[in-house]
């Protein structure tokens, strides 16, 4: 089975590796240069959408940020999965907002901004601190703003409202205000649906993040409580949409009680521990899910830590005597996700050893959170 991805990074290349013992053969569709690339040589192998399309029993995404053209071409071609209404919901936080409310999961309060009275109104409403969101283009923590009581007021606004005025996606774009919610932590839940409505979900991820990037995650043992809100927030999320693939739901976590943060439709950076710690990883498992093949376990085999390896660190060779390095054959850059070390042990105790072993092997400035996960696990 040929599958296009939209989109040419590392999520299509993991997901090129996981398809090939399935005979799934993948190819990505890169929206800046138009090319159809190989996901993990970059080879070009053709140019242009339609003709990625022609080639392709099934297509798929990488990434919600595509422009709606693009998704209306697909869409057409009757072979996309998930789907255009599920790419633009989780691409838009506004109408991903009423997704969320629809499905009656718990989010955080929320007003969609367009104005300045919009902004006071939700000053006035939800209160300070305010955390302010774009509702297309951001992610990694880009596109926010934080009003906090000793905040300018004014001075915030005017910078939203160039925002809002230079947006090269016009009057798509609004910007949306939330409650600021005092969580204990960060969890995320990662599954998979196919079409007859079928279910695979993973344990709960926590996640730590630096400077608005995930930097750890780890899947070592959750509260079956917390578990069973998630998974019951997760089919009905996937419901409403009639979602085929794999999709994340990243939550909140106050005192034991969830509320969603944000959606993302697709395999996610948080799910990146599977490939050494579940039976089947979420990549192979989306693309079970959008090909129509039946999903695999998503049971945890033993507890994993997942550290992404951010801009331009270094990580020394011994290293891989203790975990599985996975490098996406990206340029380091300041802040660009350029691979991640899965961390493996057969209990959390031993799991937090480990995590304090790689520790004392690479540079904690650039690993700043590597002693904290392990102090999560303690
Ligand atoms: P991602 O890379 O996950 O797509 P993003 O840029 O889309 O990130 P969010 O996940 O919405 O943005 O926010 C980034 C981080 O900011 C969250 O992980 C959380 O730590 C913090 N944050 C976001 N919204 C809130 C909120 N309402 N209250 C408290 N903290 C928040
Ligand atoms: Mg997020």
């Amino acid at each position: 089975m040929n599958v296009l991805v939209l989109g040419a990074g590392q999520l299509a290349r993991m997901m090129a590796l996981a398809g090939a013992p399935l005979n799934l053969k993948i190819s990505a569709y890169d929206v800046r240069s138009g090319n159809v690339v190989h996901p993990v040589t970059l080879d070009v192998l053709g140019h242009g959408l339609e003709n990625g399309i022609k080639n392709a029993d099934v297509i798929t995404a990488e990434f919600e940020h595509i422009a709606p053209d693009v998704l209306e071409i697909c869409q057409a071609s009757g072979k996309f999965y998930p789907g255009e209404t599920a790419i633009l919901t989780g691409g838009d936080r506004r109408l991903e907002k009423a997704l969320l409310d629809k499905a009656g999961v718990a989010n955080a309060r929320y007003q969609v901004i367009t104005c300045r009275d919009d902004f006071d109104v939700a000053i006035a409403n939800i209160g300070l601190p305010l955390i302010l969101k774009s509702a297309l283009d951001g992610y990694d923590g880009k596109g926010q703003w934080r009003l906090k009581p000793d905040s300018d007021i004014d001075a915030v606004w005017l910078d939203i409202d160039n925002f809002l005025k230079t947006s090269p996606q016009g009057a798509r774009q609004c910007v949306i205000a939330e409650e600021f919610v005092p969580f204990n932590r960060e969890v995320s839940l990662i599954g998979a649906r196919n079409a007859k409505g079928d279910v695979e979900i993973y344990p709960l991820t926590e996640n730590i993040h630096t400077n608005g990037i995930l930097s750890v995650s780890v899947a070592a043992g959750e509260n079956d409580a917390v578990q069973a809100q998630a998974e019951a927030m997760f089919k009905a999320v996937a419901d409403t949409l009639d979602y085929v693939g794999v999709l994340a739901i990243e939550f909140f976590d106050v005192g034991g009680n969830l509320k969603v943060n944000e959606i993302a439709p697709r395999v996610h950076n948080s799910g990146h521990w599977t490939q050494q710690g579940a039976e089947v990883c979420q990549f192979e498992n989306h693309l079970r899910a959008v090909c129509g093949l039946p999903l695999g376990s998503a049971h945890r085999i033993r507890p994993t830590a997942m550290i992404n390896i951010v801009g331009e660190v270094t990580v020394p060779v011994e290293v891989l005597q203790h975990a599985h390095v996975h490098w996406y054959d990206k340029a380091p850059r300041p802040g660009r996700k350029i691979g991640h070390i899965n961390l493996c042990a057969d209990n959390a105790a031993a799991l937090t050893d480990k995590l304090r072993d790689i520790a004392a092997l690479l540079d904690t400035t650039e690993f700043p959170a590597i002693k904290e996960a392990a102090a999560t696990l303690a």
